[in-house]
Order: C-alpha cells, then structure tokens, then sequence
C-alpha cells in the first residue's frame, strides 16, 4: 500500500520467499500509516502532522482500506506472511492508525519521517524538539523504533552521548530499535553497540520497498562485523506478544 514501494511487491511475493527460502521464517509486511490513511498527495504533505483534524476527517477511509489490507494478508498466515504498519506520531500524540486497529497489526513500527518545526535554523531547538518527539514516540506502545537517528542525521551530526540518551530510553520504554537497512545513517555502529551494551534489543529490518531488497542483510552483517560483533554474539530475543 505504501506509495514509495515498488507496486509488484505483494504478500504472495512474501509467502513464495518463505516457502523457497530455508533461511526465512516469516515476513512482517510494513506498510506506511500515512500511506493507509491518506491519499498520496495529503500523505506527502505531511499536514496532519500539525493537524490531526485531517487525520480524523480520513479515518473512516482509511480504516475500511486497512480492514481490506489487513484481510488480504491474513490469507497468507499459513506461509509465514504477518501484518505490520509502521506509523507516525502527530502533533497531539497519537499515531496515524486508529486505535481499535493496534491489535490487529502484530507488529507496530513508530518512525520520524517528517518533523513540523516553527523554528527551523536553530541546530539547538531542532536536537530538542527531535529529542522530546522521540522519547513521546517510544512511549506510544510501539514495538520497533524504525530507523532511529534517520531524520536527525539529515539535519545535523549525530554524537554518541545522543545515540545513548535514546537508547536509554527505548530501554525503559522497553521498545527495539530498528538496524534499517535501507536508510544508511551514520549512527548505525554506535547504535548498535549502545544496544548490546544497554540491552536493547535490536530489530534487524530490510524495510524493503522493491523486490531486489527483500531478505537482503548484507548491510546488517557488513555493521555487526564493523560493531567488533560476530554473528555468533546475537542471541535471538522473542517478544512476549
Ligand atoms: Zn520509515
């Protein structure tokens, strides 16, 4: 559903990598709430981020293209194929997906795409705001904190006394931080070693969006390795959920 993935990325795709790949178990389809409840022109906007008015105004049409979504994939329980949503945070807290729809994804991904700032010059108040969004974000009862240092990377170096202070958090908000593999930040070795040493558990994500990224972690072996880990040192954590 997402309007930034390829269109020939389907659940039988999915199913028919779990079914010819031993090495896959399962896959989570992730799909962007943005991309459920808006239509591509709103959900590029980025407006109900400061105007959860407009969120309200699509929810019926959003949850009934969810429920249809939602249907499609449950077809595929069978083959290893799970519904996910990765979401966003608006201006009041709440997630771009309705509420009575959280326990029917299995697993929730919250993710900064897009920050709404008066002030955008100020490096000072731009950490600050990214700081306070995030830690309300991993406080929402997501699951995953998708590509964590993403969006501040885009603004401004990353130090390592920031990747601990939101590592520190997603510990106490019992949240995993996400290794993306297709949004490469810098921050990525530190995060990753912050989490081993914190104990954060860390969710190795594809987020594929076409077909030649599917089940591809090179990248993620490449940062383990370059993290002074070894394969051997990940322990596979099972959420209770
Ligand atoms: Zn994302």
């Amino acid at each position: 559903m997402s309007y930034c993935a390829e269109a020939t990325l389907t659940p039988e795709v999915y199913a028919n990598l779990v079914k010819t790949n031993p090495e896959v178990d399962a896959v989570y389809i992730t799909d962007h709430g943005m991309a459920v409840y808006f239509p591509s022109e709103t959900a590029w906007s980025w407006t109900y981020m400061a105007d959860s008015r407009i969120f309200d105004k699509q929810k019926d049409w959003g949850n009934a293209r969810l429920e249809a979504h939602l249907a499609n994939i449950a077809k595929f329980k069978n083959d290893g194929v799970h519904p996910g949503l990765e979401v966003e945070m608006m201006h009041d807290g709440r997630l771009t997906i309705d509420d009575p729809f959280r326990d029917k994804v299995e697993i929730l991904i919250g993710s900064v795409h897009y920050l709404h700032l008066d002030i955008e010059e100020d490096k000072k108040i731009i950490l600050k705001e990214w700081k306070n969004h995030t830690k309300a974000l991993l406080n929402t009862g997501i699951s995953i904190l998708g590509h964590p240092f993403r969006w501040i990377s885009n603004q401004m170096p990353v130090t390592r006394k920031i990747v601990h202070e939101i590592v520190k958090d997603a510990k106490e908000a019992g949240v995993a931080l996400e290794l993306n593999g297709h949004h490469v930040v810098p921050t990525d070795i530190d995060m990753l070693q912050e989490c081993v040493e914190i104990g954060v558990p860390v969710a190795i994500g594809s987020d594929s969006h076409a077909i030649s990224e599917i089940g591809d972690f090179r990248y993620h072996i490449e940062i383990i390795d370059a993290a002074g880990l070894s394969m051997a040192d990940i322990r596979r954590f099972t959420p209770k959920k």
